[in-house]
């Protein structure tokens, strides 16, 4: 006999866990299926960043109903994801100048607390920075990072308190379908009947796809990072940074880290059950040199440790959310390696998009499916480009 329920999720990253919390809230029976243990994916990997600037308003509204989640987690989930306060800054391109001052314009519009902001100030938020290259830079306060695990875990242990179900070590091998409606799935665990199946299956998400015949444009891209101790004369925390004149983006972890990513060679196409212990040969020369060239007096620090990620990503680095193929399948994918924190927003749109057929929190409807066979793909106004090249 299947257990039945409202919804399944296939997926325990961030994403299955934040539309669990927000179903659960609505009184709905779900079920979380994971074929390993929580956090496993992409979001065990993610550096975990929390920022607002996005070239794509839709994106930095989803940034900040997000950011309001980490800034409340005790009181709006409980417990504690980790969510630290380092403030974050936004290099561009000198080229890009006139964008960088139309989006911290549009942020603005929106409510997020930013600045404008340019060399000098840098200079006085971080002596040791070089300001090469920067002649204006987007400043939030309030920004910075929380724990993907912490943050995934929270959303899961509130979802259980109110109700909802979720199975480890439990692969979805099949997704049912009668007469054009979801009915289910089999899983290495049995059977499980519900009207809904919602795929956030992170790298693994065309697979599940392919288990109802939807063609998801969605491909595999893996991302080293590296930890470094940094030294003595750089003891205090810096601020978060995405650096795109570098191409890369750092930010400070506890007990004097500094963690690092590239925006180049993050390659496409391998195999999701690939290894992460290790980042790939060369990346880590290529990281210290970068991040020297920003903070000379990194020439000093020491390697802690490196490793590897994989995310789903689509072709406009952009993530695919909504209703398609069979009535009853719902996609919460193609996170294009920046999906950790919007998952809070993004799991209450989803919630109401399921629930009431309409996303009210944010209009999610520009990430719907159908947009790559109608040629609509996304791209922000005031754009800098793509940011994985
Ligand atoms: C190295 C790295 C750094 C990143 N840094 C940032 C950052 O700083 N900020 C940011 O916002 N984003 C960042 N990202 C992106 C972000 O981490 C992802 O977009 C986000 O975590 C995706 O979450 P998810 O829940 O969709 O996927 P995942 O976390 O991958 O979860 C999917 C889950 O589905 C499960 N699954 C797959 N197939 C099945 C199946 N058949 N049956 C059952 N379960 C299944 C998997 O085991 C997995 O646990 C980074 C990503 C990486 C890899």
């Amino acid at each position: 006999m299947a257990r039945t329920t409202d919804v399944i999720i296939i997926g325990g990253g961030i994403h299955g866990s934040s539309l669990a919390f927000h179903l659960a809230e609505s009184g709905v029976k779900v079920i979380v299926l994971e074929k390993e243990v929580i956090a496993s994916g992409a979001t065990g990997r993610s550096s975990g960043l929390v920022r607002m600037h996005y070239a794509l308003e839709t994106e930095s509204r989803l940034a900040w109903d997000s950011f309001q989640y980490f800034r409340d987690w005790a009181e709006r989930v409980g417990g504690d994801c980790g969510f630290t306060r380092t403030g974050f800054m936004q290099f561009v391109s000198p080229e890009y100048e006139a964008h960088l001052k139309a989006n911290v314009a549009m942020h603005k519009n929106i409510g997020i607390p930013t600045f404008l902001i340019d060399a000098d100030d840098v200079k006085t938020l971080e002596p040791a920075f070089s300001t090469e290259g920067i002649k204006f830079a987007a400043y939030e306060p309030e920004s910075g990072y929380a724990d993907p695990y912490a943050t995934t875990a929270g959303f899961l242990d509130a979802a259980r308190k109110m109700g909802a179900t979720l199975v480890q070590d439990c692969e979805v091998t099949a997704v049912e379908v009668k007469a054009g409606k979801i009915s289910g799935v089999k899983t290495s665990q049995g059977d499980y009947a519900a009207p809904v199946v919602v795929n956030c299956a992170g790298p693994w998400a065309a697979r599940i796809g392919d288990m109802v015949g939807l063609a998801l444009p969605i491909n595999t891209w893996q991302h080293d990072t590296m930890m470094v101790q940094r030294p003595k004369t750089l003891k205090r925390p810096h601020l978060t940074v995405i650096d795109d004149i570098n191409e890369m983006y750092f930010r400070p972890e506890t007990g004097g880290l500094t963690l690092v990513g590239l925006e180049d060679n993050n390659p496409l196409g391998e195999n999701p059950d690939g290894q992460t212990d290790h980042a790939k040969p060369g990346f880590v020369e290529r990281a210290i040199e970068r991040i020297c060239r920003r903070i000379p007096v990194m020439e000093a620090a020491s390697l802690q440790s490196a490793h590897g990620g994989y995310d789903g990503i689509s072709p406009d680095q952009r993530a695919i959310l909504g209703q398609a193929g069979p009535e009853g399948f719902y996609l919460q994918c193609g996170f294009s390696g920046t999906g950790f924190k919007i998952g809070p927003a993004v799991g209450k749109c989803m919630a109401e998009l399921i629930l009431d057929g309409e996303a009210k929190t944010v209009d999610i409807d520009p990430f719907r499916f159908q947009r790559f066979e109608e040629g609509d793909l996304l791209e922000g106004e005031h754009s800098y480009g793509d940011i994985w090249h």
